[in-house]
């Protein structure tokens, strides 16, 4: 079966009640290819406003949730409490919670793992830094950060991998097509050998860092790249030229 073109805008710290009233009356209105799923992610506080106001064929992401349903975890939010709110999606392992929040490979695993139990689909993120690929250790990290995660998953029905190079990710500066066509390859090869052929030919590989109107199409096209997570044009009409990326080729 081939596998359904994934899109996800993560707006992370940014947006007011008025602002994303905006936004999704633009996304609403948007012609948006049917054939793509699309899964927007507001700040948390946000997260009922957006998926009472968006339309139905857009799902709402949290932009973290913690391994633990309750507890006392002052400042944390549980998978059960996004579920309880309509939500159906999480993003976990944001390169930003790993790097500006020292979130560690373990911990991630954790809580991907806490998130598909609470019934959640889960964006898990990957990707290496810059003085990382240039010390041509690119596929170990990227290896290292997807077996933490594949340690605690046993069903991968409702995870899709986000390779986002740190890099790429709010710089401009995004992966060629072949760099990111290179690194999803190894990714699928790499849970062929470490889970099976099936998961490895259904589970979907979003690329995120810096794409655009512009660029999507052209990435689009990589055999291996079954999706986009956007960040910062998630927060501008050309979302939608993105969501469309794939229909336009
Ligand atoms: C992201 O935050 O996941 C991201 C890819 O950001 P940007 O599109 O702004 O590079």
């Amino acid at each position: 079966m081939p596998r359904k073109f994934i899109v996800g805008g993560n707006f992370k710290l940014n947006g007011s009640q008025s602002s994303l009233k905006t936004l999704v009356e633009g996304l609403n209105q948007g012609n948006l290819d049917s054939n793509v799923e699309i899964v927007v992610s507001p700040p948390f506080v946000y997260l009922d406003q957006v998926r009472k106001a968006v339309r139905k064929d857009v799902a709402v992401a949290g932009q973290n949730c913690y391994s633990k349903s309750s507890g006392a975890f002052t400042g944390e939010v549980a998978p059960e409490m996004l579920k309880d709110i309509g939500i159906e999606w999480v993003i976990l392992g944001h390169s930003e919670r790993r790097e500006i929040f020292k979130e560690a490979d373990d911990e991630i695993g954790l809580k991907v793992a806490h998130a598909l139990k609470a019934g959640l689909k889960v964006m898990a993120c990957i990707g290496e830094k810059l003085e990382e690929r240039e010390a041509d250790k690119t596929t170990e990290v990227v290896v290292r950060q997807l077996a933490a995660i594949a340690k605690h998953v046993s069903d991968w029905t409702n995870v899709v991998i986000a390779y986002e190079p740190v890099w790429a990710i709010g710089t401009g500066k995004v992966a060629t097509p072949d760099q990111a066509q290179e690194v999803h390859k190894n990714i699928r090869a790499w849970l062929k050998e470490n889970v099976s052929a099936e998961v490895a030919e259904a589970t979907r590989i979003m690329y995120g860092g810096s794409v655009n109107g512009g660029n999507a199409a052209t990435l689009a096209k990589e055999e291996d790249i079954d999706g986009f997570l956007v960040g910062g044009a998630s927060l501008k009409p050309e979302f939608v030229t993105i969501c469309n990326a794939k229909a336009k080729m």
